[in-house]
């Protein structure tokens, strides 16, 4: 019996215990050695689509734990991702770097706003952090709102607008999930 494996990323052949277990594969381990595995998830994790993944599962997570409406989807964040690259950050229209953006609630989860592809952008890390968690007419200025009720508009095949939503989380239609 065969006692090593050669790893599909470095070439390099290696003992069998150098090698992560998965099920799915004839052999039962994985094609790249411990080492190459760890590294390509870190790099993985850097690129655009690598951090869009995470935040959707970090807002998916967190939509849980506030018991609000989700019904995000992996490729409504794509193209959020996608409008923002386009036209630039919703908070101050600025360019979005591939390295330093993330994902908002445009009314926060913790004041159940929804997950939803109508209240969320793609956004400069630093806008969402300066936003916190004040209610999107208490942060926005009126021509970053516009932007916003346009985004949204045209990107929800809801065809909800940001006041909208904002009517509907005070009349507390989105207070729990449904
Ligand atoms: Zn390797
Ligand atoms: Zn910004």
């Amino acid at each position: 019996m065969n006692a090593t494996k050669n790893c599909r990323i470095c070439q390099t052949e290696k003992p069998l215990s150098e090698y992560n277990v998965k099920k799915s594969n004839k052999d039962g381990l994985r094609n790249a050695c411990r080492p190459c595995q760890r590294n390509s998830n870190a790099e993985y994790r850097k690129t655009p689509e690598g951090r869009l993944v995470r935040a959707f599962h970090q807002a998916k997570g967190s939509a849980k734990r506030n018991g609000v409406f989700d019904d995000l989807t992996m490729d409504e964040l794509r193209e959020a991702y996608r409008v923002s690259k386009a036209r630039g950050c919703p908070y101050c229209g600025e360019e979005i770097e591939d390295n330093s953006f993330s994902l908002d609630h445009v009314i926060p989860m913790s004041k159940h706003g929804p997950n939803t592809f109508a209240n969320i952008v793609i956004c400069h890390h630093l806008c969402n952090t300066n936003k916190h968690n004040r209610p999107v007419t208490d942060y926005a200025t009126e021509e970053s709102l516009d932007v916003l009720m346009r985004d949204t508009f045209m990107r929800s095949e809801k065809k909800m607008k940001v006041w909208e939503i904002v009517d509907m989380f005070q009349s507390g239609e989105y207070k729990k999930s449904n």
